[in-house]
C-alpha cells in the first residue's frame, strides 16, 4: 500500500490494479487524503476557485434512476427560468466578484443553443467564465456555445460500468456520453467530468475504470460525490454510504491527475456536517457556491437536502485551513 502511494506521489501514474487496492484496502486512508492534499498544494496552490452555480431548468427529458428531476418525478414544481432572469443572477455573482459563472439545468431543449448563446453572450460582456453543465447536446449545438464565448462545460459520465450506466439511464447511450465529451474537448472547451460513488451494484473495479477514464480524457476538472437516495426515485431505498469512498476516489484522482481542477461537491456536504472542508483538505481546490434564487434552488432538486453555502463567511473558513479566495478565473494551468 504504502509503495503504491509513494508511486503516486512521484509518477502520478497508476495501474487498474495499484488503483483497486487503494481503494479496497481502508488501512492508509488518511496518509492517501495527506498525501492528495500535499499534491493540490504543489501542483495548483492554496487558492480555491469558486464558481457561482445558477440552477436554470428543472424540466427534463431524461429519466436518470438517482435523480430528483427526472422525467417521471410528479411530485415536484417545474420551472424555467427567462434569460433576464439567469443574466440577473450571474449579474449577482459578478458583483460579488465571481470569476466564472456555471450555468446548470436539467436537459431542457426550450433552451436552444441560440437561445442559450445569447444569455452566454450577455454574460460574457463582463470579465468572467462561463461554465455550461446542460446535459448531452449535438457538436454543432456544442460549438454555437462555444463560439457565443462558452469557456467550460461539465458532464460526468456517472460510471463507465458499461451495463450499470444502460440500467441507471433509460433511453440513454454510454457512447453517446463519451462522444459528447470528446466532441467538447475538441471544440475547446475545459471539460469535466466525474462519477457518482456509492451506486446499486457498483464495483471498485468499475471505479478504477472511472479514475482511468478520467486521466485518459484528459479531463480539465473532475467532479463527484456519492450517491444520496431521493425519495421519488427508484434508488429511494438505497442507502447513502458513499461519503469516505467518494473522498477516496476523489483523492486518487488528484493523486493522478495533479493539475486539474477539482470541487468540493455539494453532494458531500449534504452527507456529512463538515464534507466540503474535509473534500478541500483532501485534493479538492474548487468551490460551487448556490446562486439560484431560493424557492427554484429548493425546486432543483436532483437529491434531497442540498446544502447552500454562506457566502459571507465563506473567506473566514478558509483562512482557518490556510487557503484564500482566487481572484482569477481559474483555468487549468497544465503541467504534464
Ligand atoms: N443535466 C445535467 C446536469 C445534471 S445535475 C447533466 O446531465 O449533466 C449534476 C449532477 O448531479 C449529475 O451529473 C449527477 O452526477 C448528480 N446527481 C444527480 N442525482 C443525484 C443524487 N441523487 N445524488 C447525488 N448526486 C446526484
Amino acid at each position: 500500500m504504502e509503495k503504491i502511494l509513494e508511486k503516486a506521489l512521484k509518477y502520478h501514474k497508476l495501474s487498474k490494479e495499484e488503483i483497486i487496492e487503494l481503494l479496497k484496502n481502508n488501512s492508509i486512508n488518511d496518509k492517501i487524503f495527506n498525501a492528495a492534499d500535499n499534491t493540490r498544494k504543489k501542483y495548483v496552490g492554496d487558492e480555491i476557485h469558486l464558481r457561482a452555480l445558477i440552477e436554470f431548468s428543472n424540466i427534463c427529458k431524461r429519466n436518470c434512476f438517482y435523480c430528483g428531476v427526472r422525467s417521471a418525478n410528479k411530485n415536484i414544481e417545474r420551472y424555467r427560468l427567462s434569460p433576464n432572469d439567469i443574466i440577473t443572477l450571474a449579474q449577482n455573482a459578478i458583483e460579488r466578484g465571481y470569476k466564472t459563472i456555471v450555468l446548470q439545468s436539467a436537459e431542457d431543449e426550450y433552451y436552444t443553443a441560440e437561445v442559450l448563446a445569447k444569455i452566454i453572450k450577455e454574460i460574457k460582456k463582463n470579465d468572467v467564465a462561463v461554465t455550461l453543465s446542460i446535459g448531452e447536446r449535438s457538436f454543432d449545438e456544442y460549438k454555437v456555445m462555444k463560439d457565443a464565448g462558452a469557456d467550460r462545460f461539465l458532464l460526468r459520465i456517472e460510471t463507465t460500468d458499461k451495463e450499470l450506466y444502460k440500467k441507471l439511464h433509460p433511453n440513454m447511450d454510454f457512447d453517446n456520453r463519451v462522444q459528447c465529451l470528446k466532441n467538447l474537448k475538441k471544440l475547446g472547451y475545459e471539460t469535466g467530468t466525474g462519477c457518482l460513488v456509492g451506486l446499486p451494484n457498483q464495483t471498485i473495479e468499475s471505479l478504477a475504470d472511472d479514475i482511468l477514464f478520467f486521466k485518459e480524457l484528459d479531463a480539465d476538472m473532475v467532479g463527484l460525490g456519492p450517491l444520496i437516495p431521493h425519495k421519488d426515485t427508484p434508488l429511494k431505498d438505497f442507502p447513502a454510504n458513499g461519503f469516505e469512498l467518494s473522498l477516496k476516489v476523489m483523492a486518487i484522482t488528484r493523486l493522478l491527475m495533479p493539475d486539474i481542477n477539482i470541487p468540493a461537491t455539494t453532494a458531500m456536504e449534504t452527507i456529512h456536517p463538515n464534507g466540503r472542508i474535509i473534500a478541500l483538505q483532501s485534493g479538492a481546490n474548487v468551490l460551487m457556491p448556490n446562486f439560484t434564487d431560493e424557492l427554484h434552488r429548493n425546486q432543483y432538486e436532483i437529491y434531497p437536502g442540498k446544502k447552500s453555502i454562506d457566502y459571507t463567511k465563506l473567506e473566514e473558513g478558509f483562512k482557518k485551513i490556510g487557503r484564500t479566495i482566487s481572484k482569477s478565473k481559474g483555468f487549468r494551468e497544465k503541467t504534464t
